[in-house]
């Protein structure tokens, strides 16, 4: 008998709340993560993350995006925490971009309350944003943030109260697999289970021992943008807002757009958080360089002067994060190809506002149950198969 049902290497956004989903349905689990998370190493610092469920990636996430709203909520009856909070959410772009056109999908398709705003209707409830004519934007009240190191906090907490094993500060070098147990190796111990999760966000790929930049990381640079003391760019009084804006483009070729958000401030020293969410490069976790360049943050300048005037001249400083991309740019979730114990996780970006449901749906996979969700899109086998060998 293996020492444990599972082993989840990694405890970051996926990795905690599957851990706590197993324990609390009475499996014996082992989280093992590198870092003691919350932390900032990975891909789940900075305060905030927003959670919407007109989803503009595509309408398959809907019926997930409202079972972790239900989730999210059940957790913060369950602990007394605070971990979402209504902001609104705001998907700005022409008519015609994918941003713009995927939100109003969702939004009709699962009836989800929303607005479609004309740049004078934004100008007139937000003075702070300066939409372009030409430009639209898709308003979802009942959209807002969630604390990301408050949650994971809180995940593991309640992982543990339900019995889960939980070792920081060690990293995890490789796993072995059997026809029935897995073995996992670090510098210190080797651990055994009947099955194992990697979700180690940024170092999956080489983790699992998928071909190279299968799952790609992501170098992400945030800013902090100090606006005015004066309240109207905090929460209550500014939504999350999305915006895609077309780039130049040369007669016959195709459109691209440049894609950034915000985030109100939060609390006393109101900080918006902005950044990048595509032309991002690529990284090497292990060796990421964490300082941000006057290049950087000179691009972050050039959108927050041209579409929020009212921060034009406000300070400014950096951090960096991590995506796990994909080769679609939606999850991977599932077995490992070649594999019958092991099983990966990678959210392409955007995943933590599913992080109880995934936790949810993991535990089902783990368990052999079918999750009540569909996820077909999210299969590691829709990738090249024969190419996933070790
Ligand atoms: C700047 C930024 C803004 C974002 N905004 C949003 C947003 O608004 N809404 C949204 O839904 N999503 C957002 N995301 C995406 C979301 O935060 C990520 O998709 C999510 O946090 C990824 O979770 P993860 O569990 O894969 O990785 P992580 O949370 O990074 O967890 C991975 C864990 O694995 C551990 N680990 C790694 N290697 C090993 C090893 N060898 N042994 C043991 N442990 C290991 C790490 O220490 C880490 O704790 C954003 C991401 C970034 C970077």
């Amino acid at each position: 008998m293996p020492a444990y049902d599972f082993i989840i290497v990694g405890l970051g956004t996926v990795g905690s709340a599957t851990c706590m989903t197993l324990a609390r349905r009475g499996f014996t689990v082992l989280g093992i993560d590198a870092y003691r998370p919350p932390h900032t190493m990975g891909s789940h610092h900075g305060i905030s993350r927003s959670v919407r469920r007109a989803y503009l990636e595509g309408t398959a996430y809907v019926p997930m995006a409202f079972r972790s709203w239900e989730l999210w909520r059940k957790l913060e009856k369950d602990t007394g925490q605070k971990l979402l909070v209504k902001t609104g959410n705001l998907t700005i772009g022409p008519p015609e971009s994918s941003a713009v056109s995927g939100f109003m999908d969702s939004a009709r398709s699962y009836d989800i309350p929303h607005e479609c705003l004309t740049p004078g209707e934004v100008r007139k409830r937000w003075p702070q944003l300066a939409l372009p004519n030409n430009f639209v934007a898709g308003l979802e009240k009942e959209a807002g943030i969630v604390f990301p190191e408050l949650s994971i906090a809180t995940f593991l907490a309640e992982a543990e109260k339900a019995g889960a094993d939980l070792v920081m500060d060690e990293r995890v070098d490789q796993w072995t697999e059997n026809h029935d147990n897995v073995q996992v190796h670090t510098a210190k111990n080797t651990y055994e289970s009947g099955r194992l999760l990697i979700s180690a966000g940024a170092w999956t790929n080489r983790l699992l021992g998928l071909p190279e930049k299968r799952l790609k990381p992501k170098r992400v640079p945030v800013h902090w943008i100090e606006a005015p003391k004066n309240n109207h760019y905090n929460i209550g009084h500014f939504p999350v807002n999305f915006w895609q804006v077309p780039m130049e483009k040369s007669s016959g070729s195709p459109q691209t757009y440049t894609e950034f958000y915000t985030l109100p401030g939060i609390g006393p020293l109101p900080q918006i958080k902005a950044a990048f969410h595509n032309g991002l490069v690529d990284c090497d976790p292990s060796t990421l360089i964490r300082e941000v360049s006057t290049d950087e943050v000179e691009k972050i300048k050039a959108v927050i002067s041209q579409f929020f005037p009212g921060l034009h001249r406000c300070s400014i400083t950096s951090e960096v994060c991590m995506y796990t991309m994909t080769p679609d740019g939606h999850f991977y979730l599932g077995k490992r190809p070649g594999s019958n114990l092991v099983f990966g996780a990678a959210l392409a970006g955007h995943g933590f506002k599913f992080a109880p449901v995934l936790g949810e749906i993991l535990a089902d996979l783990m368990v052999d149950i079918r999750p009540a969700i569909d996820i077909k899109l999210f299969s590691p086998n829709r990738f090249n198969l024969e190419k996933q060998t070790r």
